[in-house]
């Protein structure tokens, strides 16, 4: 076993040169052999880039054939509970979340992520019409997705092109807000609204959000912040 004398790189028994830094090597013991097939390939290949389209339709014929399959189980073999539906409506949900982002390369991430949301209500009014579950349906289900959805779209919106430090803060904030909302549609659904622990988690958030504003607010100490934990 021989070893290059200036990277010292372990080498083949008969290389001519190192392949790493290509040092001549001189070695009486085993010279060069100029017929022998190098252990590592010599033409660089790349790998295909990936047709965004192709993956989409692979995409969509796994999720169209998934709904079929099952809606045909459902109701030709086991007919009765429509559990089906809920196996489509996860394939659109899937469907929404997956393939658009692949087609519309161009399009702002907001409007996908409204898709996204979009599709996510969608499938709480299915399974609340199917389930016949009107009530906490529109009692707790759509208020809190409505209420995440708007508070996550305002945060995606606000924070592109921030700083670690505002994104941060922004999602403190919006976590902070959630919980408040949350608590008020779960106690009004209850019958009392009484705000108790997610005014303590949304404290704690602020409590957290004010480092950050001061850091924020000083070069210096923002400077050593992001050579300290590397962004
Ligand atoms: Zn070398």
């Amino acid at each position: 076993m021989s070893y290059c004398v200036n990277c010292g790189v372990e080498l083949d028994r008969d290389a001519a040169a190192c392949p790493l830094c290509q040092t001549p090597v001189i070695n009486p013991v085993c010279p060069p052999d100029p017929q022998a097939i190098p252990n590592f390939p010599m033409e660089r290949q790349e790998v295909e880039p990936v047709d965004h389209r192709e993956l989409a339709i692979l995409l969509s014929a796994m999720t169209v054939c998934t709904g079929v399959c099952c809606g045909l189980l459902n109701f030709v073999l086991w007919r009765g509970v429509p559990w089906s539906l809920f196996v489509v409506g996860a394939c659109a949900v899937l469907w929404v979340w997956l393939v658009p982002p692949l087609l519309l390369r161009r399009a702002p991430s907001a409007v996908l992520l409204l898709l996204d949301l979009l599709a996510v209500g969608g499938l709480l009014v299915l399974i609340g019409t199917v389930l016949q579950g009107s009530v906490w349906l529109s009692g707790i289900a759509l208020p809190v997705w409505a209420g995440f959805s708007l508070i996550l779209l305002t945060i995606w919106m606000a924070a592109k092109n921030r700083s670690f430090l505002s994104r941060a803060m922004l999602i403190l904030g919006g976590l902070a807000l959630f919980l408040v909302w949350l608590e008020f549609i779960i106690d009004r659904f209850l019958g009392t609204y009484r705000p108790m622990w997610s005014l303590i988690a949304a404290a704690v958030a602020v409590t957290l959000m004010l480092p950050l504003a001061v850091v924020r607010t000083r070069p210096n100490l923002r400077r050593q912040v992001r050579r300290r934990f590397h962004f």
